[in-house]
């Protein structure tokens, strides 16, 4: 700055300081929603529901709510939904909402902080208030998941319901009526109670809390399939599909299925429901959902999940992960993800259990049933080792801090996934499990494992479903009474720690090492043929869609360090178009004595530019390979539970 003008700026603030100047002042935050009391609510909430407009998609909705007393009444939308970890309200569907009493209409003010609650005034003498409103379900992918299609629809009455602050959830009792499409059939974890003249369903009353825990998938092509273990305690396989072809199970992947619910029931020792529902759609045009519910779990799977079995088999432990949440996250959950109502915010510190041990499981009973050869879920495990070992984000996000994703990050896409880290706590949740089953394996000469754990950690008050808290302590605590061990540092060592890497000692200490090869395992080229890629991840570094555009690049990689990154496409490699096979040629080549390293054109925008890659590693691929000598306790994991 020059000095003429340090002078002016001094006069002119002295002009300005001779007049008076107002301070900045905040408004106060308006006061929080009422504490929830421990108390019951005067009255059931009735809810009504139309859902017959597959056209529009619209579900009408009229709430009634019994009141006690004039004067404020506050309704709320549940916000923070347990099993998605974050606030993932859709009251930004809602729309034409209304209130009245006596069949005046009530004004109402949404809360500027809880934004999905509505502020309004009983009138003196009034005995309920009458909610009306619309869900304007997706049309469109943009504009959310898709839940309503020609053929079935997924209701969650988070978007179809309020409640009245001030109560517990657990303490508001319901009653849902509702209409769907004629010929429609439904599957859901409510009890029926009638079915009525006008062509309406009503339910058996139950808390809010287990309502909005009790979804719903109706269509018009539905297949229900036994799975009990104990007939008095009914598990069910109730699917719905595009078209009824696509509901033909075969007698072999009934009896798989069964296998895997009656595994279950052996690692958990309980049952923590009256009944269970699994919901799965089976549909190309349903949005997808894996979803935890205590005595249910939504479930989307392709439509060929019957009929292209063979060699459509990745992501077949959704349905084992999602029956595993019934008793590790719904019936044991994290003591700071508990709360007495759906506004107030639920924090994850636990998630490594809750998701990283189901995540575990969901593999283990995979294998243990048949939904995997334990071929596949070891070709699958050597992927999740590769990934989170070659993830750079390792070395200043320790895994806790991943909890935090689900709130932070609301599952948006990263460019630098590997750097930036998301809910890692799932994969490297499996990795640090298997370490710990390991260890307690051959502590124990393979007498004790995780299994002794799931049983009594999860499998305390069989037949309850009311939610057990815990904290970090009762985790090690219970890993103690399996098997003696610091367990406190082994645990805080790899979850609230930074590494180079993940570990990989669990691997190790179960027979096998982590390594690769240039030919891909028939897992890796099943889930590259799902997902429509060609993965050069541990080799160059990237990812790549079919028609070349860079899907990802792992920081540090030799793709990397050439400056690529997502946005830019690869038009040819050394010269010729882009084609995967052409790609994988040249990384071979590059590899041989004297090779040529890998030229690539790569486009971004309207710019095109060279690119050559100092890479000689050749073609990559990870894959488990046995350690001789060492007993394979991985096998003894993977295989059926007697
Ligand atoms: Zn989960």
């Amino acid at each position: 700055m020059k000095k003429g003008m340090m002078v002016s700026a001094a006069v002119l603030a002295a002009a300005l300081f001779s007049v008076p100047v107002s301070a900045q002042v905040s408004a106060p935050l308006p006061p929080p929603l009422p504490v929830s009391a421990q108390v019951d609510y005067p009255g059931t909430l009735k809810v009504y529901v139309d859902a017959t407009d597959t056209q529009q998609r619209v579900m009408r909705v009229r709430q009634v709510i019994p009141v006690s007393k004039a004067g404020e009444l506050i309704l709320v939308m549940p916000r923070w939904l347990p099993g998605k970890h974050a606030p993932r309200p859709q009251a930004d569907k809602i729309a034409n909402v209304r209130f009245s009493a006596g069949g005046k209409s009530l004004s109402w003010l949404r809360d500027p902080v809880e934004v999905t609650a509505f502020h309004l005034t009983v009138p003196a003498g009034a005995k309920e208030v009458v909610a009306e409103f619309d869900f304007l379900t997706p049309m469109t992918t943009a504009a959310g998941r898709v839940v309503v299609t020609d053929v079935m629809a997924n209701l969650q009455w988070e978007n179809l319901s309020m409640y009245p602050a001030g109560y517990a959830v657990s303490r508001i009792p319901v009653e849902l009526t509702l209409k769907l499409p004629e010929g429609w059939d439904y599957a859901v974890a409510l009890d029926t109670a009638s079915k009525n003249a006008d062509g309406t369903v009503t339910f058996k009353p139950l808390p809010y809390e287990h309502f909005i825990d009790s979804p719903m998938f109706a269509g018009k092509y539905k297949k229900t399939i036994d799975l009990s273990v104990d007939p008095k305690v009914p598990v069910r396989l109730n699917v719905f599909a595009d078209k009824p072809g696509d509901l033909a199970a075969t007698d072999e992947q009934i009896a798989i299925h069964k296998k895997m619910v009656a595994q279950a029931v052996k690692v958990f020792k309980s049952q923590h429901y009256d009944h269970y529902d699994f919901l799965v759609h089976l549909s190309d045009e349903l949005g997808d959902i894996g979803l935890e519910h205590h005595r249910s779990s939504e479930n989307g799977h392709d439509s060929d999940y019957f009929t292209g079995w063979a060699g459509n088999y990745v992501g077949r432990d959704l349905l084992p992960h999602e029956f595993t949440h019934s008793w590790d996250g719904k019936f044991r959950r994290g003591a700071d993800l508990y709360n007495p109502d759906f506004h107030t915010p639920m924090r994850n510190s636990l998630l490594w259990v809750y998701e990283g041990q189901t995540q575990f499981w969901g593999y283990i009973l995979s294998a243990r049933s048949g939904l995997y050869t334990p071929e596949q879920a070891k070709q699958a495990i050597a992927l999740i080792a590769a990934q989170y070992d070659n993830f750079s984000g390792s070395q200043w996000r320790p895994v806790l801090d991943t909890t935090n994703d689900p709130i932070l990050s609301a599952r948006q896409p990263k460019n630098w996934l590997s750097q930036q880290r998301n809910e890692d706590y799932y994969s490297v949740g499996l990795l640090i499990w298997l370490d710990a089953d390991t260890l307690i394996r051959e502590k124990t000469n393979n007498k004790k494992s995780l299994d002794d754990f799931a049983g009594l950690f999860f499998g305390i008050k069989d037949g309850s479903w009311t939610p057990e808290t815990y904290e970090f302590k009762d985790v090690v605590a219970a890993l103690n009474s399996v098997y003696a061990y610091d367990w406190d540092t082994f645990l805080k060592t790899r979850v609230n720690e930074t590494s180079k890497g993940t570990f990989l000692d669990g691997l190790e200490r179960g027979g096998y090492k982590l390594t690769y090869s240039a030919t891909p395992t028939d897992w890796f080229k099943a889930r590259e043929k799902k997902l429509k890629t060609t993965d050069l991840s541990y080799s160059l570094g990237l990812s790549l869609t079919a028609t070349g555009d860079i899907g990802s690049v792992f920081w540090d990689s030799p793709a990397f360090k050439a400056g690529l990154g997502q946005g830019m496409s690869v038009v040819a490699v050394n010269g010729t178009a882009y084609e995967a096979d052409g790609i994988k040629t040249a990384i071979a080549d590059a590899a041989k004595p004297n090779g040529k390293p890998v030229e690539l054109l790569i486009k971004r925008g309207k710019t095109y530019k060279t690119v050559t890659i100092d890479y000689k590693g050749g073609l990559r691929y990870p894959r488990l390979e046995r350690i001789d000598g060492k007993k394979a306790y991985l096998d003894d994991i993977l295989a059926e539970k007697k």
